[in-house]
């Protein structure tokens, strides 16, 4: 496995590699690498020839507030974890290689980008697409994959790469979990053991909701107020969302008629969590 820091030396390598017929995947994370990133780069070997991580803390999808320098960093570790999936490739640019001083343009994907995470974070995507699409750029992959437990991210990019004629298929992979639920997330280590155990009320939430659904339940409202309900019995937890939209085009619905996404974020103390489920009656 190599890495690299620099543009221009892993554009080197992958202009060879394509030369000699490889197909590339490829898997953008923000490092500090689980199970979850694991999950992804192992589909990635199984369905290319050649395998590029990238590892990237990208500063512009972290608003003024956010927690971009308290963020969890392990290279090392990730290292390890790449190797042991099959990874061929790390890219680990430092931010003064990925932008450069007086760049001018950046990618907005509008519409998809307004609800959910997006309405409390309203440069986050803005960052993600940006980002994604120099990495695609740079990385020219055939297929690069995603996990849905950022089931929002996973839309937008889908639409950007419709939108922009990237032509890279994009794969959805499942959401990986704790054994007790929790959605593995690099940020769990924010949680004190107390919150840890709060934690699994969003991952319970979720589940009432779809028994409910399962038991034929079709009102959106009253399966919001389930999982609210829910989670408010968690004293450790503010709801920031719970949002039912349909899976494509992230808007409310009213029905259950359609690919809907039940999707939620709270905060456990100071740190903010996601999870979701698609559902299709
Ligand atoms: P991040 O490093 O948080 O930017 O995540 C990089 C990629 O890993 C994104 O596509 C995430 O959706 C995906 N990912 C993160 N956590 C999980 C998980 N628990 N299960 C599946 N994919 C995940």
């Amino acid at each position: 496995m190599k890495t690299f820091h620099t543009i221009k030396e892993l554009k080197e390598e992958i202009r060879s590699l394509k030369k000699s017929g490889n197909c590339i995947g490829f898997v953008p994370t923000m490092g500090f690498l689980h199970e979850g990133h694991k999950s992804l780069i192992e589909r990635a070997v199984k369905e290319n020839d050649i395998v590029v991580v990238s590892i990237f803390v990208n500063p512009t999808q972290f608003g003024p507030t956010e927690d971009l320098d308290a963020y969890p960093r392990d290279l090392e570790h990730d290292k390890k974890l790449c190797k042991d999936a099959g990874a061929s490739i790390i890219f680990n640019p430092d931010p003064k290689e990925m932008y450069i001083e007086g760049a001018c343009s950046t990618v907005n994907v509008s519409g998809l980008t307004e609800g959910l995470c997006g309405a409390k974070r309203p440069v986050h995507f803005g960052g993600v697409c940006t980002v994604v699409s120099k990495l695609f750029n740079i990385v020219t992959p055939d297929k690069a994959y995603f996990g849905e437990k950022d089931a929002q991210q996973l839309a937008v990019i889908k639409r950007m790469v419709m939108d922009l004629n990237f032509d890279i298929e994009i794969i959805g992979c499942p959401i990986i979990r704790e054994e007790d639920g929790l959605a593995k997330s690099s940020r769990n280590t924010y949680l004190s053991s107390e919150e840890r155990k709060a934690a699994l009320i969003l991952n319970k939430s979720l589940t009432l909701a779809k028994k409910a659904l399962i038991s034929g339940e079709k009102n959106v409202n009253n399966i919001t107020d389930i999982i609210k309900n829910s989670l408010n019995t968690e004293p450790l937890a503010k709801i920031d969302y719970v949002e039912i939209v349909d899976s494509l085009n992230l808007k409310p619905v009213t029905s259950t008629d359609n690919s809907i996404l039940i999707a939620i974020a709270v905060y456990i103390g100071k740190t903010r969590l996601i999870d979701n489920f698609t559902w299709t009656n």
